[in-house]
Order: C-alpha cells, then structure tokens, then sequence
C-alpha cells in the first residue's frame, strides 16, 4: 500500500500522510520506534518516553568545534548567518568539552594534536557524538602518503559517527552530515543511546601503488588491442590513404620585456667590501673569487649570498646587525638545507632601514647533533627559528635559552628533515 496515501486513491498525494509517513517509519509511532522492544506493560509510554528523548537529543546539540585547517572555513561559514546550523537545533558553538555534546572535526589532525583530541573527547559528558568532516579527517586526504605527521583517520583516535566526504565539503554537505546524525539519535531514542563506534584498527595500506599497477597493466592491454586493430583495419582496406591533419599554426606573440628591480639601499659589491675588510677570507655562493667586478656582474637583482665558517659565525651576524653602514637589523628567517655530506644552516636579514638584504650559510659536519652558537643574543626572534631547525634537522644551537622541539612531539623518533630519516609508518608514494 502506498504510504503517502493510505487511501489507496490512484494519483493522489497527501504530503500530511507523507509526512507522518516518513516521521514514523511507517509503523504508526514517531521515529521508528518499534525497533526498539516495547516494555510489557507500559502501554506504550516507554517508547514515547523513547521518542521524547532521541528528539530533544537530536535537536538540542551543542557542538565543540575542532577546526585545524581549511575544511574549518567552510565549517565556520556552515554555522554563519547564510546557512545558519540554528536552524538544525546546533546552537552556539562551545569552547569548552564540558558544554559539548558533539564534536566536529574539520581539517588535518597531525600526531602531535592526536592526545589533545583524545583528551578533548573525554572531556565531553555522554552521550556524545563525532562527526570527521573532510578527506584529510577521514583519512589523512592528501597527506595519506608522504607524510611522517599525519594521522590517517580520525577514527583511528576516536569513534565517528558520521563521515562528512569533500575537499573541503561544502556547507550542504555538514549540514546533511548533522541530518544523517539526528537521525541516528533519534533512532537511538533514550534506552537505546548511540553506542560509541569502534576505534578503527584496520591497517594501512598502500592502495595507490596497487591501483597505478593495475592502471599500468590495463593501459598496456588497452595499447596493444589498439594496435591489433589498427593493424586488422589496415590488412581489410588497402586502399585507406589515411587522414591528412592540418596542424594550425600557434600564434606568435610578442616578447614583454622583464622589469629588472634593483635591490634597494647597498649594492653587493659594496656591501661584500665592507665584509671583507672586516673578515677577510669571506666567501660568497658560486663564486670562486668574489672580485668587485664578478660581484657586479650579477646585476641589480643580486642579493649578497656569504658563505661563512663556523668560527666567525656569530661574529659575522653581530657586525651585519651593528655596522652603521649595514644596519641589517631584522632577521627574516634562519633555516637548515642538509645536503647529506653537510648540512647548512642558512640565515636572511635585511636592514629596515635600507632595504638591502644578505643571505648568509654556515657548513656544519653531518654529525648526529652538530653545533652552531645560538644567534638569539643578537635576534631574539631567533629562538622559534633555531627550534624548528633543531626540531627537524638535529642542529643544536649552543647558548639557546630553551632548545626544544617546537612542532613535533617531545617523544618524536628523529629528525624528519633529515634525508637519512626513516619513518616506519609513513606510506611513500611510487613515482609515477
Ligand atoms: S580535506 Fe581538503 S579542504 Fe579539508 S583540510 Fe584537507 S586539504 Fe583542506
């Protein structure tokens, strides 16, 4: 019998009938309900009791936001005026677990935010809900392969109940998301709560390898079918005399002349004399003698690139920030290149003042720790620097006020910017 219109009237369509319809399941009680065994004896008022509660569940849920990255911009935008979540019984979102019902993940979890989320879940009183929104979420996304900091899956932490796909996912698709999850709750009802999902343990896999392998496979059967049949054609009409493509001619446009910028305040050469008077030996990058005349010859564009020993390191970074002349007072970054027979440590600073800029490396021994003096007596803008560096080179900087790691965890095997670096749990890509 057609539900939508009990009557039985050919072509009539009820949408009040419809609406009940789909409201109970088609069992006469609200929600569904007779999934879930009647009391004997109750009269049917557990199971309204039931219904009662999944509703006020399902539609008075406080949402704790666990954005990390671009998916969150979409979640913001989802509870905004234009799409409003209000209007689905989502109300303000909290800042705190303890006032949060369900937790929505939007964006990349690395490991190091791992234990945090964990904690954050177990902060929420029950029952509770997860929803993962996005690929990088549900998986890991684009960083399923190649990447020693992601976790692959949300679910690998803690239970989710529902998965919201899309990179990002629009608003639509969070709101139908907390759709699918109302209706599980309500479902539920109140003896029948949502159970936590199971934490996934599955393992993983290298799938895209396998896929490429197959797709290599098949292209090759699909190439020599091709050629079969071309031969087959060819042998059938002998007098085929083939297609002529008339290739039209690219059009030519004209050359735009690039804008040479010159580097503003000291020009390299005489920044490179003032250097040298001072530390005599000075190298600079790709340069076997650095001659005022080879220093020219690198154009305006050219930023002074001095290649320094350890001994005269820090000395160096004084006089570049001190000097009248120079006054290179703002450190733009300090970096690692490891060059698996040495590392570098790289520093750029320019003067405020001025404008000109200086790039500066020093070459350290490959060593499991090799030292450098701290610069964060000269910048105190150097300390995240010579944390990161540490962090992911191993580079230790004599006299940092607080050498720790900066993005990874205290307990993090190695140093993942190290070409040596193995990491047992990271998926690589094969090239295509
Ligand atoms: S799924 Fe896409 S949009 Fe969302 S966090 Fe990952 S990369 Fe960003």
């Amino acid at each position: 019998m057609n539900k939508a219109n009990p009557g039985g009237e050919p072509g009539h369509h009820d949408p009040a009938a419809q609406y009940l319809a789909d409201l109970t399941g088609g069992s006469g009680m609200p929600g569904g309900l007779p999934a879930i065994p009647g009391v004997e004896g109750s009269g049917g008022l557990t199971n309204a009791v039931d219904w009662v509660v999944g509703w006020a569940r399902a539609n008075s849920l406080w949402p704790l936001v666990f954005g990390t990255s671009c998916c969150a911009i979409e979640m913001m935008a989802t509870g905004a005026s234009h799409n409003d979540w209000a209007r689905f019984g989502l109300e303000v979102a909290r800042a705190s677990p303890r006032q949060a019902d369900l937790i929505i993940l939007a964006g990349t979890i690395v490991e190091k935010m791992g234990s945090r989320l964990i904690t954050l879940y177990e902060q929420m009183p029950g029952p509770k809900y997860v929803i993962a929104m996005g690929a990088c979420t549900i998986s890991g996304g684009p960083f399923y392969y190649d990447s020693y900091s992601v976790v692959k899956g949300a679910d690998r932490l803690i239970p989710v109940d529902v998965y919201v796909p899309g990179c990002p996912p629009r608003p639509e698709a969070l709101l139908f998301g907390v759709m699918k999850l109302q209706e599980l709750i309500r479902k539920g009802g109140w003896r029948n709560s949502l159970t936590p999902r199971p934490i996934n343990h599955s393992p993983i896999k290298d799938e895209m390898s396998e896929t490429a392998r197959l797709w290599e496979e098949k292209e090759k059967a699909k190439q020599e079918g091709m050629k079969e049949a071309q031969e087959r054609f060819k042998a059938e009409n002998p007098d085929f005399k083939g297609v002529v493509i008339k290739r039209v001619a690219a059009p030519k446009f004209d050359e735009v002349p690039r804008v040479v910028r010159s580097q503003r305040g000291l020009p390299a050469p005489e920044t490179f004399a003032i250097l040298a008077e001072r530390f005599p030996g000075l190298m600079v990058q790709g340069l076997s003698e650095p001659t005022p005349e080879k220093l020219a010859a690198l154009g305006p564009e050219y930023i002074l690139d001095v290649i320094v020993g350890r001994e005269d390191y820090l000395g160096l970074v004084g006089f570049l920030k001190s000097d009248a002349r120079l006054k290179l007072d703002f450190l733009i970054e300090l970096t690692a290149v490891d060059w698996k027979d040495r590392f570098d440590v790289v520093v750029h600073l320019q003067s405020l003042e001025k404008g000109h800029k200086v790039f500066l490396r020093c070459a350290l021994p490959r060593e499991e720790h090799p030292e450098i003096p701290s610069l964060t007596g000269i910048f105190s803008g150097a300390d995240w620097h010579e944390r990161e560096a540490y962090d992911f080179f191993g580079i230790r900087f004599a006299g940092h006020p607080d050498l720790r790691r900066l993005f990874l965890d205290d307990d993090f095997p190695g140093h993942p910017l190290r070409k040596d670096f193995e990491d047992p749990s990271r998926i690589v890509k094969r090239p295509y």
